[in-house]
């Protein structure tokens, strides 16, 4: 018992050493890339228990392997606004890793678009694609180009510079990109049409979050914030809770929170407040979300502009406060790092009980760890946001029969997906030696079935 105990003891060891070293080689490799590291450091740290159980990896450098890109793509975009200026923006696409299945990620334009972003959700996206079990790698893409204030031409003419350059680089068997902050429906029309242009044939399955008219999934709109709700629900059902009658805090006003805020409303519990990069609304009764869509999806305006409608509710500039309101189940659905170690004891100290990751790392290490150690519910963004890719998948499956799914049949299958990734990660938690943590858990499953594909396909 003792020798066990003991040879358990050194492949821990070594299981920690390697994964140090190899954090430490990411680090020197990426300087600044502070983004890039914080989500290596997250998948990397929750991998030990599975190099002290299966050796074999270590020996096959994964780690190092799975961090640095397959490939990298940094290209010119420029454009001419309204006036005749001409600008120049810089775009990205990270083709991290294809061992599963072409790359997928989305397109992201917003001013704080780097390499380090796009690294790091490049990254986060090949263990998030692995968990929704459809065969696609990861990838992520995007331009520091900032959407705010433009007119329809302006768009339409970014987007248009833009893939003029990525049409080179991508392709239905390749690498599908699709929406992000800043690239929703419109832009993905105006890109599609590009592609075609440059390609000289009809790929429906390039792109996703494609028009309905033209190729795109019912349900694809509505699939990441829905999808947020399902797993949170699951997961609060699996340890007899119950998402009815909860008060729920949702950050952000876009694609991701408005369809969770409106999955949250149908399932019985009220969110009393949401809110854009400006400042958050509290509305006790309850926040409107045919308010919200109109307000975000067709007059694109402000989240202050809320209270006029509701006068009983209240508008304060600033977002972090959000946190502060008593609720029993937070959804952060706006933007990497909003979530502090400051915001998550408040929201501890005011009784949550369950957290979604409705955005891509929305809570910082530090948050996470508190709100692991107050045993607080925790879904983490790679499992709990991969119902919009997961829907994408499905759009990508119905393009190639030429077919398209209903509503509610595409509904169902979002649902079923959202189960099985929290029984996927709550089974590796508990595999693993660390029940009920569905960040180890997540990064685990999603790791094994890429790791154990890279490997069966040699070294590439
Ligand atoms: P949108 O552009 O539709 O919405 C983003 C929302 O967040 C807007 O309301 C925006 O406000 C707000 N916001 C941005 N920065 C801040 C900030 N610093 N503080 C508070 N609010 C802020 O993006 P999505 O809803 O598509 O994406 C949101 C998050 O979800 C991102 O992390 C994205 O990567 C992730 N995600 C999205 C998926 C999708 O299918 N769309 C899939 C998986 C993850 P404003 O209007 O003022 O800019």
């Amino acid at each position: 018992m003792k020798t066990i105990e003991k040879m358990e003891q050194t492949h821990l060891q070594e299981a920690q050493a390697y994964v140090q070293q190899a954090y430490e080689a990411v680090q020197k490799r990426n300087p600044n890339h502070v983004e890039f590291q914080q989500a290596v450091k997250e998948v990397f740290d929750s991998l030990v228990p599975v190099f002290a159980k299966h050796p074999h990896y270590m020996k096959q450098a994964i780690l190092e392997r799975l961090s640095e890109p397959e490939r990298l793509i940094s290209f010119r975009v420029p454009w001419v606004d309204d006036e005749g200026n001409i600008h120049v923006n810089r775009g990205f696409r990270v083709q991290f890793n294809s061992a599963i299945g072409p790359y997928k990620g989305g397109l992201r334009f917003h001013p704080s678009v780097n390499e380090s972003i796009i690294k790091f959700l490049g990254f986060e996206q090949i263990f998030k694609n692995s968990l929704t079990g459809q065969p696609i790698g990861g990838g992520k893409g995007g331009s520091d180009f900032d959407p705010k204030g433009k007119s329809d031409s302006e768009i339409m003419r970014f987007c248009q510079s833009f893939m003029s350059e990525l049409s080179q680089h991508i392709g239905p068997d390749l690498d599908v990109p699709a929406g992000d902050i800043g690239v929703g429906a419109r832009e993905v029309g105006y890109m599609f049409g590009q592609y075609k242009k440059m390609r000289g044939g009809y790929e429906a399955g390039v792109l996703t979050g494609k028009g309905l008219e033209y190729g795109g999934s019912l349900v694809r709109k509505e699939a990441t914030g829905y999808g947020v709700v399902y797993f949170v629900d699951e997961m609060m059902k699996d340890k007899g809770l119950s998402l009815q009658g909860s008060t729920v805090v949702v950050s952000g006003s876009g694609n991701v929170s408005i369809y969770a805020i409106e999955k949250v409303t149908e399932l019985g519990g009220k969110v009393v407040a949401c809110s854009d990069s400006g400042g958050y609304v509290y509305d006790s009764k309850g926040i409107n979300v045919d308010t919200v869509k109109r307000l975000k999806e067709v007059e694109q305006k402000r989240m202050s502009e809320y209270v006029q409608e509701h006068p009983h509710a209240e508008y304060y500039e600033g977002c972090s406060n959000i946190w502060s309101i008593p609720c029993d189940i937070a959804l952060p659905c706006a933007t990497q790092n909003e979530i502090d170690e400051y915001s998550a004891n408040l929201l501890i100290s005011n009784g949550v009980k369950a957290v979604g990751e409705g955005a891509n790392m929305p809570s910082t290490l530090e948050a996470i760890d508190v709100f692991l150690e107050s045993n607080v519910l925790f879904a983490p963004a790679k499992a709990a946001n991969a119902g919009g890719v997961a829907v994408s998948a499905l759009e990508m499956a119905q393009n190639s029969q030429r077919l398209s799914w209903t509503f509610e049949e595409v509904d169902a299958k979002l649902k079923a997906i959202m189960k099985n990734i929290y029984q996927d990660s709550i089974s590796a938690s508990e595999d693993y030696g660390t029940s009920g943590n569905l960040v180890v858990g997540a990064n685990i499953a999603g790791f094994k079935k890429v790791a154990d594909a890279m490997i069966a396909q040699g070294l590439i």
